[in-house]
């Protein structure tokens, strides 16, 4: 039930782009909260993620919580950090949230880069509003931006103000649903005055509108409409709590978080409206038995002296600090407020809290009391890795310490994963860009005392060959004593693409005895991992045809000596070529930019294989295209760029293909320069 929360929190997700103002806009929250005092600070800002990550760049790059009460009810708040690189953190945040409040900015221009929030909350049914914000500056027509907005939400928009201007500047708004006009008051509550005569017509109209999208809903509301009577107040409240709370409308807010203009709406609206925890476990499809405490881990961070700390929201039921949960007693249950921690003795259902050294407690995980760990019973999304570098440590003793210090890393944050490779001998950082690996690159200094170096990966090329051979190669050693002999003929041939390596033997008459055949074959096999151009060798056959041996001094390692040398000798001589990965990517984007990312993508050497809309995307394409993995590396960077962050991509090997000409010799200039 909503506008009366029974002492159980409602937590709110605030998210939207960087720079939106969704912190400014927390600041306000807790001023009009009475939780901070910003009339008379001397600092801009009171709140906020205040590692020194996020001071350097200016931004918050980790969940920000704060709890705060609001006419007598408590409130969780999560602030999200709004770069697209970081969005797995603001994932786990809507997962247990009960509620979103996208912040914006006022231009039609750059609403795109809300589609894939908004897909999410619609696809995820997670109630949420967007609260236009900055409007202390110049602002175009609400109605246009509602309109853009209209454009990539799946759910209607309702717009609830409107705004009352005086020439260029904002001075307050009229409430649509209450039909009432306010006049703003910076840092302080807006005041109601007589709605003036110039805005009667447009408020009339964008009242109708409004109602006109809640009837769609409301069919006693429909017919009222169509026999001209005018809805009573309370029945608009009504339906705007129902609407919201069952996620069929989104509602559209106005304000200045730096002025606190719009706030005070806003909080109110959140009260009346934003269901309660039974809302969201039915959303989540999540049952309790009433007596063991669930709790979802929606982050983990790991704390100077603190050790790692699991983010939970408890879901059902309530703990103590002597409870288990799953299968281990936290060394302390938190509440936490920006970057401080208190320690409490209990917790209750609603509930967000830090739960102490959860050592094998992951991010997305569900928790029980008195049971072991649970899996993940939510089902959100984990991004996907579109950027990657390869790092290396600037000491070499620090080897061991780089991997288990990213593993933590990739713990506090699941779109973050690393890779030693077997091919190029790289360990590498993946993710959503370069911030997010920058970041990680910066905490493994910061945290964890591990400076490293980064680069652009290697890619993994690898050789073939075009034409077959017989060769006949005799490894023999005499250096006093025993010798060595091992003599082998071979024929070597090239393999369809794909096939991979294949060893055969056709000996008779036990030219090379049977036991030393593997050690041929393992001798090859040595040579075929760096071939005549330096790279693997693939799609080759190799039969061993012939052969004799020496009673005292062949030997295993001699035979394996003799399968190497013969595929050194044997290699050069046929036409060994070059072959580069090529992926199968499929890129998502809205609509408006397929031309110039078709463009992007041939300009890349890609081949275009076709597009289509994009699955249960309205207004997005999804194109195909066979593109080099060389040409990838920062492809996201320039699909953002184009698509206001909203572009992005998925890949996968497809298959090698021969490389000749400059692109070849560059290659291979580049390898020999490295050996
Ligand atoms: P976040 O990245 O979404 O958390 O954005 P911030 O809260 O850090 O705000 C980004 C910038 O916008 C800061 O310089 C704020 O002072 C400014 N800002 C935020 N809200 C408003 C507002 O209502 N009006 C104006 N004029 N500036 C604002």
């Amino acid at each position: 039930m909503a506008g009366n929360t029974n002492g159980t929190p409602r937590v709110i997700a605030l998210v939207g782009p960087q720079s939106s103002g969704k912190t400014t806009l927390l600041e306000g929250i807790l001023s009009r909260c009475g939780k901070i005092d910003r009339k008379n600070a001397n600092t801009s800002r009171l709140i906020g993620d205040s590692s020194p990550e996020a001071k350097a760049r200016e931004m918050g790059t980790e969940i920000n919580v704060a709890a705060t009460e609001f006419m007598g009810d408590p409130y969780i708040f999560l602030d999200c950090p709004g770069s697209i690189e970081l969005a797995q953190e603001t994932l786990g945040a809507l997962q247990c949230a009960d509620a979103a409040v996208i912040v914006t900015e006022a231009d039609a221009d750059r609403i795109t880069g809300l589609a894939p929030t908004l897909k999410l909350l619609d696809d995820h049914n997670i109630p949420h509003y967007i609260f236009v914000n900055k409007v202390d500056r110049a602002i175009g027509s609400v109605r246009h931006l509602a309109d853009a907005i209209k454009g990539v939400s799946e759910r209607p928009i309702v717009v609830r103000q409107i705004p009352i201007r005086d020439g260029d500047e904002i001075k307050g708004y009229v409430d649509l649903a209450q039909e009432r006009a306010h006049i703003y008051h910076r840092h302080e509550e807006s005041k109601i005055i007589d709605l003036p005569d110039e805005i009667e017509s447009d408020a009339k109209d964008a009242r109708y509108a409004m109602l006109e999208t809640l009837a769609d809903f409301d069919e006693k509301l429909m017919e009222e409409l169509l026999e001209d009577v005018d809805p009573s107040k309370d029945e608009v409240m009504k339906d705007l709590a129902q609407d919201l709370g069952e996620d069929l409308i989104v509602p559209v807010l106005i304000g200045s978080a730096l002025n606190e203009n719009g706030v005070h709406r806003l909080l109110k609206a959140i009260r009346h409206e934003v269901p309660g925890l039974d809302k969201l476990n039915e959303r989540l499809g999540i049952t309790g038995d009433g007596n063991t405490a669930m709790a979802h881990v929606l982050k983990t961070f790991y704390m100077h002296h603190m050790g790692k700390i699991s983010l939970v929201r408890l879901l059902s039921g309530s703990i103590t600090d002597a409870d288990t949960f799953g299968g281990t007693r936290p060394s302390g249950l938190y509440e936490l407020q920006g970057d401080q921690t208190k320690k409490i003795s209990k917790a209750t259902a609603g509930d967000v809290i830090g739960l102490g050294r959860m050592d094998d407690a992951k991010t997305g995980q569900t928790l029980f009391s008195g049971k072991s760990a649970g899996d993940n019973v939510l089902d959100l999304p984990l991004l996907s890795a579109v950027y990657t570098v390869a790092v290396a440590p600037e000491s070499r003793n620090d080897e061991a310490k780089l991997v288990t210090s990213l593993a933590k890393l990739c713990e506090e944050d699941p779109s973050l994963s690393y890779e030693q490779t077997r091919d190029t001998h790289e360990i590498l950082l993946k993710g959503q860009g370069d911030v997010q690996l920058q970041l990680a690159i910066d905490r493994l200094n910061s945290k964890y005392g591990v400076h490293v170096t980064k680069h652009r990966p290697r890619v993994p090329y690898k050789e073939t060959i075009k034409k077959s051979a017989t060769q006949h190669s005799r490894f023999k050693k005499q250096s006093g004593g025993h010798g060595q002999f091992g003599d082998v003929v071979v024929e070597v041939k090239p393999l369809p693409a794909g096939t991979g390596f294949a060893f055969d033997e056709k000996i008779t008459g036990g030219a090379v005895p049977k036991q030393y055949i593997p050690s041929v074959e393992a001798g090859v096999k040595d040579y075929l991992s760096s071939g005549p151009l330096g790279f693997p060798v693939v799609d080759v056959g190799v039969t061993l045809v012939d052969g004799s041996y020496h009673n005292v001094d062949s030997s295993d390692q001699a035979f394996k000596m003799a399968g190497r040398l013969a595929m050194s000798e044997a290699l050069p001589d046929c036409s060994p070529v070059l072959l580069e990965p090529i992926m199968h990517v499929k890129v998502h984007t809205p609509s408006e930019f397929t031309g110039q990312i078709n463009a992007v993508i041939s300009g890349r050497r890609g081949q275009i294989l076709g597009f289509d809309g994009r699955d249960g995307w309205q207004g997005w394409d999804t194109l195909e295209a066979h593109l080099p993995q060389s040409e990838m590396h920062d492809l996201i960077i320039e699909l953002r760029s184009i698509s206001m962050g909203a572009a992005t991509y998925e890949a996968k090997f497809a298959r090698l293909s021969e490389l000749t000409g400059k692109l070849a010799d560059q290659v291979l200039k580049q390898q020999q320069a490295a050996e």
